[in-house]
């Protein structure tokens, strides 16, 4: 165990992260951040985690990048569909502009 993933379990003790992936889905899902729908075919996070058992959940790719410094707290408050994709895809590329200034 690395030390990031020992972190990680520290900080959630009843939220254990199993694995997580990207897949191409055969059938539709819906995204856990946006609440929109994931089409089969089209490339998504696959994430599977253990709370009071397995669970598995779906994630666009973006919505699964803008999610990445959710605390459980946000998880806990934000429900599918509070954001929506686009709105994710503009404040991820306004991060990229941000981000590319800084470099300049
Ligand atoms: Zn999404």
């Amino acid at each position: 165990m690395d030390i990031d993933e020992y972190v990680q379990i520290w900080r959630q003790p009843t939220m254990v992260h199993y694995s997580d992936k990207l897949v191409i889905p055969k059938k539709m899902h819906t995204c856990r951040v946006c609440g929109e729908i994931i089409k089969s075919g089209e490339q998504c996070h696959l994430y599977k985690g253990i709370e009071d058992g397995f669970y598995t959940i779906y994630f666009h790719n973006e919505c699964w990048d803008y999610s990445r410094d959710w605390e459980e707290n946000d998880w806990e408050t934000c429900s599918p569909g509070e954001i929506s994709r686009k709105e994710i895809k503009d404040e991820m590329n306004a991060n990229a502009r941000i981000s590319n200034e800084n470099r300049n």
